[in-house]
């Protein structure tokens, strides 16, 4: 049996083939030994290949020998494969955006990626300040509890600014992430309100500045991919309303917080 294994900040992805089809499973990064239990529970004498921030603390942990790969080399690889076989024509080339713990941006040509940029700005910060602003914890129930909430009740549109004149730009762009303090002092958000925000705040933030690494590159295309966009039907949504109004069409790619696990998979 192959095994790749993304190895992250915040989740371990596994990626492994049995019966000529590839499986998936995630755990925590917290739950380090729990994955390694699981694999030295599930596979004899696996072929396994490593990649990831936590890679080394992971290949010391397992006992047998593991080959590694650099993560954005098997990510790009990754997300080549998994849009191939989703018949998804990617141009020759492309940016991809990770939204993982952090954020970061590669331009790929010809299958060979350069990182161009990142932001502090990612998944981590969506659970970060849901704790700090409504004390949820838990991922699922924080984007379950943000698919209830109205932005429009935190953040100020172009439009709430000029109050029915024509205003230079499209109304519908944020003007102000969590700027509409006047109504919030008011009418305090609820906390789907609030979330639904810190989801704005983090898809907006990530495709401004992805499009505009896509025309500095002059790329065709951004692929977005991580674990963010995991149970987050409204991080997609906001990416692609906001990407249709100042960027390029956004690809998102099934299994693509697996990219890693399955690029590390690919080069064994
Ligand atoms: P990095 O690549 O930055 O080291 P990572 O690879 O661990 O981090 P991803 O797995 O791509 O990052 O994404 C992590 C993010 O996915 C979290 O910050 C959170 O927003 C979201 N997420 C999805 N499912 C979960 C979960 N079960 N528990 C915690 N976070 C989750
Ligand atoms: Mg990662």
């Amino acid at each position: 049996v192959k095994i790749g294994i993304d190895a992250g900040g915040t989740l371990i992805k596994i990626a492994y083939v049995e019966n000529e089809a590839i499986h998936y499973r995630s755990f925590r990064s917290q739950a380090i030994d729990d994955a390694i239990q699981w694999i030295n529970g599930c596979f004899e004498n696996p072929d396994i290949c490593v990649t990831g921030g936590k890679s080394q603390v992971l290949a010391e942990k397992l006992n047998m020998s593991a080959k590694t790969v650099i993560e954005f080399d098997a990510t790009t690889q990754g997300i080549i494969y998994l849009a191939n076989r989703q018949g998804q024509v990617l141009a020759s080339n492309f940016l991809f955006v990770n939204i993982g713990t952090g954020t970061s941006m590669h331009y790929v040509r010809n299958s060979r990626q350069e990182r161009v940029g990142g932001s502090g700005i990612g998944g981590g910060t969506l659970l970060g300040l849901a704790h700090l602003t409504t004390g949820i914890q838990d991922y699922e129930e924080l984007v379950r509890t943000a698919n209830e909430g109205h932005r429009e009740n935190v953040d100020l549109k172009v439009k709430d600014i000029f109050e029915g004149a024509v205003a230079p730009i499209s109304g519908e762009l944020t003007a102000s992430n969590f700027g509409k303090l006047e109504a919030m002092v008011k009418q305090p958000p609820s906390n789907p309100d609030i979330l639904a925000a810190i989801i704005g705040f983090v898809g907006e933030v990530i495709v401004t500045i992805s499009s505009q690494m896509a025309g500095q590159y002059d790329a065709e295309s951004i692929v977005y991919v991580g674990s963010s966009f995991r149970s987050n039907p409204l991080l997609q949504e906001i990416i692609e309303k906001y990407a249709g109004m100042i960027g390029k069409t956004p690809v998102f790619l099934d299994y693509g917080e697996y990219c890693g696990a399955v690029g590390a998979l690919l080069s064994l």
